[in-house]
């Protein structure tokens, strides 16, 4: 039987109103289960949430003349996300939610299974066209997701495919899958919490970037996040892709159980080895996907054709290249979409120079690992960072990043930790603390890191922290950056 006939008159309950839930809710109404959504939250947003589903459901039951699947309305339970509604038979539960949830042990006592949104489109999957579902180049890690499969999806799009960049960006998994457009691959973004709840999900071939500590409150463990990532291996049948200089990416690989035959392929900056793409002389090769791996290398592209030619940047073109050759592209589409990408805003973004100065915005480094790759993209550097430090440390960060500073502008609730571990590991280098989280704190901070700059010099926003201390979020953070550097361009034009 199909996932869809299975679903047709079970009792479902989708666990949280919101980006994942509402469209899970309407597409498991359309296939004739009894949906109940549960929320924890009550708020007018919620309940103006539900009236809307609960009067989308309406209509469309009125509208069904008998023939359909549809077996009744939508039932919204607002204010208690942690009691089983009886008769459960299914949870399908946003990917935020957290396992130790009371409504997962009740579950789990009740013996009913837990599904995520990605689990559910997986499943879903087989039954959106008729023809074979399109296969899964799946994309995980700490940092640098979004940007490697939307390089993936430049690549695979160069070679004549149809295919989309789907996961948190761009199309939702359920669009993708149940949707009008046939596509012939799809490069999927997945995070940690997603692939936690997604148990059966098996992808053709998949990347793990980079692993550091983040969201360890909801793993619970270094070890259980870990876990998690690592279920994007699991029955992978022709590549998982690691990262050499992350050897805990290979470990993932070693425990995974893949099909008979499915290869481990790492990516270096360095000079690959076989079973390996990295870089040679400025020009990323192939040395995996070739006839005679031990002898020979393939060109890809250039490393000028990654847009920015950043290091961490280059590993996340060497990943994506390393998915699309594992899917059968040629090496020319790896070059042409690379050189078709641009990056998302806020992701290491030139925003102008002013008086010979670099200003780049790197909002989107909202923890130290990302903000450590930044900073080791630029020397001399003027640095602003500072926000809400979600349990990090910065002494390591600090510690490596002492020698490219020119100075640093502080700002944020959690800017004292920052001060602390420049004091530690860079004594010598000047650091303005603004001591504000206002929102206009950032006109201010571009005015300091101005008057520390000299010629030839980045000033780099790359907070290794979240925003909402003083931001709605990262984008208003860089677009506020961007208009105090615009600001300061027009007065020195
Ligand atoms: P994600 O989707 O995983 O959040 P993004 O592509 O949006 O990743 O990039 C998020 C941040 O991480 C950016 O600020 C960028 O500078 C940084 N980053 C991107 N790729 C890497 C990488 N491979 N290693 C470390 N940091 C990275």
């Amino acid at each position: 039987m199909s996932t869809c006939e299975e679903l047709s008159g079970k009792r479902v309950t989708v666990a949280g109103l919101g980006v994942s839930g509402i469209p899970a809710a309407k597409v498991l109404h359309g296939l004739g289960a009894h949906v109940t959504v549960v929320n924890d939250g009550d708020d007018e947003r919620a309940r103006a949430q539900a009236a809307e589903l609960a009067d989308w459901a309406a209509a469309r039951s009125a509208s069904d003349k008998g023939g359909g699947r549809r077996a009744g309305g939508i039932s919204v339970r607002l204010g208690d996300g942690d009691t089983l509604p009886d008769g459960t038979e299914l949870i399908v539960t946003a990917p935020g939610w957290r396992p130790d949830k009371p409504l997962f042990a009740a579950a789990e006592k009740a013996g009913v299974e837990v599904w995520g949104d990605v689990e559910l489109a997986w499943r879903l999957r087989e039954t959106g066209s008729g023809r074979a579902p399109a296969p899964w180049l799946a994309v995980t890690g700490t940092n640098g997701k979004t940007t490697t499969v939307r390089m993936l999806a430049a690549i695979l799009e160069a070679a004549g495919l149809k295919t989309a960049a789907v996961g948190n960006i761009g199309v939702s998994l359920l669009d993708a899958v149940l949707g009008e457009e046939e596509y012939d691959v799809l490069a999927v973004e997945l995070s940690s919490y997603q692939l936690h709840w997604a148990p059966s999900l098996r992808a053709h071939s998949a990347a793990v970037l980079n692993l550091a500590p983040d969201h360890l409150d909801w793993h619970g463990s270094m070890a259980a996040y870990a876990t998690d990532k690592g279920r994007i291996y699991e029955g992978n049948e022709v590549a998982c892709v690691y990262n050499v200089a992350d050897p805990a990416t290979e470990d993932l690989v070693r425990e995974a159980d893949v099909v008979e035959g499915c290869r481990a392929v790492g990516f270096t900056l360095g000079t690959p080895g076989p079973s390996q793409l990295g870089v040679v002389d400025g020009i990323l090769v192939d040395r995996a996907f070739v006839e005679n791996r031990r002898e020979q290398a393939q060109e890809l592209a250039e490393v000028a054709d990654v847009d920015p030619p950043a290091p961490h940047n280059v590993a996340n073109a060497l990943a994506a290249a390393a998915l699309a050759r594992a899917y059968g592209v040629p090496a020319s589409a790896v070059r042409d979409g690379l050189r078709a990408f641009r990056p998302d805003p806020h992701r290491i973004e030139k925003v102008a120079e002013v008086a010979e100065v670099t200003y780049v915005d790197d909002s989107k480094a909202t923890n130290t690992h990302a903000a450590e790759a930044s900073l080791a993209a630029y020397d001399p550097i003027v640095w602003i960072a500072g926000g809400l430090a979600k349990g990090a440390t910065f002494d390591e960060l600090a510690a490596r990043a002492a020698d490219r500073l020119r100075g640093v502008v502080l700002m944020g609730a959690d800017r004292a930790l920052i001060a602390a571990a420049l004091a530690r590991h860079a004594p010598d280098v000047p650091v303005v603390d603004l001591d504000r989280t206002d929102t206009g704190a950032m006109a201010a901070a571009v005015r300091e890191a101005a008057r520390l700059a000299e010629p030839g010099d980045t000033v780099l926003l790359a907070p290794a922290c979240a925003s909402m201390d003083m931001f709605a979020n990262y984008n208003k953070r860089g677009e506020a950056f961007a208009a105090a550097v615009r600001t300061l361009a027009a007065e020195r034009a």
